[in-house]
């Protein structure tokens, strides 16, 4: 087996008994993204460089003998809405292609301090709007299953890269389902931490009460090792919790008979592929056989999640978005005056995706407008919270799909924002509610591809599910599979 194909608790186990060197483990993961980068491109920003000089530092350090973070040594992806010092972050935009952070976002510190080499900057939906990575604004990423589909967004960079080879672990970013939502099209585990759960100090702000930084992993231990290293307040972001983290990865053992389990019938429609919807049922009868109180429930207000969503996002956006002028960040356009400078920038350095959410923030604030559509997603939101709330009274695990189908064509969507706006059905409630939710592979469909299950949990109930993750693997039931694409030779790309 090679290396590439270890998960990062077996390349963490290699490295501490000195099997293998960092410096073996990134050089097979370069080499690795060498052989199948040009199929797919997951990456905006390689920075193979800098990933052999960690990886030389954590050798060294272990030759001295010092007590290194279990992580030490195995490499990550991170998407590149997040800051990394003297490393572009373009953000997928036009706008940001050539912006080089003074600082690193304080989820990239906590991987350095934890001696995690960097191989690179993911592909993603520009400013992380879109649910495909089409949007990017420098070239589509390409789905390791099936070359012709989407890796799902907007982290398909990191997904399509752990799916791949290409790095075992990888952070997202997810406002309204961008790491489950591709987690699931690339068959991995991607999981949504609770709201305040882990900074978002340095992550490029797309709706600042929706996003949250989230693990790509390829196991629910390795996801939980990757969350403990990223979670824990931060004062440098005041929306960050100050709640202890867990030893995740320390407790994993689940006794599934002493669980509640919610079944939520609107992420489960009839709307829905079969064999998704077939596929969860299988998971949950298996949880029901080992003792799980299983029920079905309904979240009536799912439907209106949508819309209060794309008020309440575009609206953050329109504000969030207000800095990219040409004057103190990145892209700019020329002009004759400051107006024709703002508008021309703003014109060409955004795509339209980010337009029209710029248009629609804007309308959905502005006076005459703001009690009818803001405050009106607001209250919905309200009540969303509140549905959850009543919800975790009777349920300990709420599940569903994690879409409702597997991943589609490359330009099947493009054309048609609502169907793309639809895909994220089942993962804007969670976001809206601040819940913690996580994507889990669970079994091929007929037509080749990954399906996810998505379970969700109360406020910073993540250790749950992880548990369930974990309980799932053992069964046999959540397996993360590789694709056996045959990549063609020269490229497609
Ligand atoms: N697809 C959703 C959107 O376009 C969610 C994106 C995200 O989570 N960043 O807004």
């Amino acid at each position: 087996m090679k290396l590439y194909e270890k998960t990062a608790d077996e390349l963490s186990r290699l490295l501490k008994n000195k099997e293998v060197s960092a410096i073996e483990v990134v050089g097979d993961f370069l080499d690795r993204i060498e052989e199948v980068e040009p199929y797919l491109k997951a990456f905006i920003t390689h920075t193979p460089a800098l990933a052999l000089e960690t990886a030389r530092e954590v050798d060294n350090r272990r030759v001295k003998g010092e007590v290194l973070h279990p992580l030490a040594g195995v490499p990550v992806a991170v998407k590149d809405n997040m800051c990394t010092e003297n490393i572009r972050t373009t953000c997928g935009s036009k706008m940001l292609e050539n912006y080089i952070p003074p600082y690193s976002a304080s989820v990239v510190a906590a991987l350095q301090n934890a001696g995690m080499p960097l191989l690179g900057k993911t592909n993603m939906d520009e400013f992380a709007m879109g649910s495909s990575t089409e949007n990017s604004a420098f070239f589509i990423t390409r789905n390791p299953w099936n070359t012709d589909r989407v890796p799902g967004g907007s982290s398909g960079g990191s997904a399509a890269a752990i799916s791949a080879g290409m790095a075992p672990l990888a952070l997202g970013s997810d406002t309204g389902g961008s790491v489950r939502q591709p987690a699931s099209f690339c068959g991995v585990l991607g999981l949504r931490p609770t709201y305040g759960r882990v900074s978002r100090y340095g992550l490029i702000a797309f709706a600042s009460s929706l996003d949250q930084i989230g693990p790509f992993a390829l196991t629910a231990r390795d996801c939980a090792l990757l969350l403990s290293v990223i979670s824990g307040h931060d004062p440098l972001d005041s929306t960050s919790l100050p709640k202890d983290v867990p030893a995740y990865a320390e407790e994993l053992e689940l006794n599934p008979g002493s669980l509640r389990v919610g079944v939520i019938r609107e992420n489960v429609s009839d709307h829905f592929d079969a064999e998704i919807k077939e596929a969860v049922y299988k998971m949950v009868g298996k949880m029901e056989k080992d003792g799980a109180m299983v029920e079905e429930f309904s979240l009536p207000l799912t439907d209106y999640g949508l819309g209060a969503y794309y008020l309440i996002a575009p609206s953050e956006a329109s504000s969030n978005l207000g800095r990219y002028d040409g004057v103190r960040y990145g892209y700019n356009a020329g002009g004759d005056d400051i107006e024709s400078m703002f508008s021309k920038t703003r014109g060409v350095g955004f795509g339209a995706e980010v337009k029209r959410r710029i248009m629609i923030g804007t309308y959905a604030l502005s006076a005459g407008y703001y009690d009818a559509y803001y405050l009106k997603a607001m209250k919905v939101r309200t009540m969303i919270r509140r549905d959850y709330e009543a919800a975790f009274k009777k349920y300990d695990l709420l599940v569903g799909a994690t879409s409702p189908t597997t991943a589609f064509g490359i330009g099947e969507k493009t054309d048609d924002p609502l169907q793309m706006y639809l895909s994220d059905i089942c993962n804007i409630t969670d976001a809206l509610a601040g819940v913690p939710s996580l994507s889990i592979p669970s079994g091929i469909h007929s037509n080749g591809l990954p399906i996810g299950m998505q379970l969700t949990a109360s406020p910073f109930s993540e250790n749950l599910l992880l548990k369930v993750a974990s309980y799932f693997e053992k069964t046999g039931a959540s397996l993360t599979e590789r694709p056996l694409v045959e990549f063609p030779e020269g490229g497609i790309i």
